[in-house]
């Protein structure tokens, strides 16, 4: 038996794969320290909105499908909605219910105008072709029209949707608004109203995050061997600055495999591999191990990048670094992290870690609205000076409240947001 499957009673009837009672469970802990009321627990723990959509779609050879949609809106105490759109077969509600969740305890970790959204739509991108993809994301967008805009809810990239999918919503939103509105979406393209350095962001921000945690353990940066799950935006652009930085990149994996180089990885050519070749499948100058063996391997830094989920109960006891920083989105369950914090393994939850994306998104919204657009040192700076603030705030309320940095910054995030729901109050 591993040290997961004897934890207490309640957590074994959990299921450990639902991301959203995961989310549950870490914010029920919070809580517990913030000594929040019932009421007030449920109040902040529901989604505000959801919403399922049919996706009725003409197909390139004439037949008609359709896909389903979702788009959840957590809560708005503090402003919009905000939160990424993801397109992939297995998307479900509890899933895009607990990404929504996050997105609130994100954006109130870095302490940025917004609340909490995120939506899905259940397709396949790869089998699809680029005018399907179009037709799905407008037709989507149609159907969740009244509840998107700058001031209500603002879409972003997730996993399989990019600066196209973004042009394409905002196209679709300004052109039943009959005016251009570029602030109800980020990550766009520049010459659309995106902002410098938004594609970098989410994997700048786990780069500070990986810098600071590092600091606290009296490591630099040329004394560590990193694996990175995940090449994607996270994944790819993460591992680059990184490597950049003086870390040895040991490993760095797709959905198909990793690859592996004790001396370590030479990251631009990986990327220029990838993008050629459509996957590191192949990649001279490394070995291939399955995405099982890349999470066991000897290193200092383990970044999940990819999804949710990947460290759990049956794994955890194979997992060797000594810090993680969680790019992706939930991926440790709640079992997991238990195990990682009796070991004592530094774990940068993905509420913070992964921050850099929002709060850029956030300096985009701030731009189009102003119509002026900053340079990509100053977007650089000002997520700086936000990343590493927010981790010495979550760093000194885990040391407060004796906790994780997880536990540490879901207090930190629903504080703000109690603070602000108790000078609202309820609306009757
Ligand atoms: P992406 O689509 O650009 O890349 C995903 C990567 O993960 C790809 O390399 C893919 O091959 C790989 N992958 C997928 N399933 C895998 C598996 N089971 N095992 C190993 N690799 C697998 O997506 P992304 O934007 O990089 O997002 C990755 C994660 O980061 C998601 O959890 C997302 O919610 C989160 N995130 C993204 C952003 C952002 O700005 N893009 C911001 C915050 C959080």
């Amino acid at each position: 038996m591993s040290n997961a499957t004897a934890v207490d009673a309640a957590d074994a009837k959990m299921d450990e794969f639902n991301p959203f009672q995961a989310m549950a469970k870490r914010f029920e802990v919070a809580s517990d320290h913030l000594g929040l009321e019932p009421g007030v627990r449920d109040v902040l723990r529901t989604p505000d909105r959801e919403l399922t959509v049919a996706i009725p779609v003409e197909m390139d050879d004439g037949s008609i499908r359709v896909f389903k949609g979702y788009r959840v809106q957590h809560n708005f105490l503090r402003g919009p909605c905000k939160g990424g759109i993801r397109f992939a077969p297995n998307v479900h509600l509890d899933e895009v219910r607990a990404l929504a969740a996050w997105m609130t305890w994100k954006c109130s970790v870095v302490d940025v105008p917004f609340g909490g959204g995120k939506g899905g739509v259940i397709c396949n991108p790869i089998e699809l072709s680029t005018g399907e993809l179009e037709r799905i994301t407008r037709r989507y967008t149609a159907s969740i029209l009244d509840i998107l805009g700058p001031d209500r809810d603002v879409p972003a990239p997730d996993m399989n949707t990019n600066e196209q999918t973004m042009a394409w919503i905002m196209d679709t939103y300004s052109m039943h608004q009959r005016r251009t509105s570029t602030a109800v979406v980020t990550g766009k393209p520049l010459n659309l109203g995106g902002s410098r350095g938004r594609r970098e962001a989410t994997g700048r921000g786990v780069m500070i995050s990986c810098r600071e945690a590092l600091k606290t353990m009296g490591l630099q940066p040329n004394e560590t061997g990193v694996v990175v799950q995940g090449s994607g935006n996270v994944g790819g652009i993460g591992a680059l600055l990184l490597h950049r930085e003086g870390h040895r990149i040991l490993s760095i994996s797709d959905m198909y495999g990793a690859i592996y180089n004790e001396k370590g990885l030479d990251m631009p050519a990986v990327l220029a591999w990838l993008k050629d070749k459509g996957r590191l499948e192949g990649y001279p100058e490394a070995d291939h191990l399955t995405s099982a063996e890349q999470l066991a391997l000897e290193c200092d830094v383990l970044i999940p990048a990819a999804t949710e989920n990947q460290i759990h109960s049956e794994n955890v006891d194979q997992v060797k670094a000594k810090l993680i920083i969680e790019g992706a989105n939930g991926p440790t369950t709640a079992l997991a992290d238990k195990v990682l914090e009796d070991r004592g393994v530094m774990v940068v939850p993905d509420i913070l870690a992964n921050a850099g994306g929002v709060t850029v998104s956030y300096f985009e919204w701030v731009q189009d609205r102003m119509g002026y657009f900053w340079t990509e040192e100053i977007v650089n700076s000002r997520l700086e000076q936000i990343m590493v603030g927010a981790f010495s705030e979550v760093y000194a309320k885990s040391k407060e409240h004796g906790v994780s940095m997880r536990t540490g910054a879901y207090i930190q995030a629903i504080e703000r947001v109690v603070t602000v729901y108790r000078m609202r109050g309820i609306f009757a």
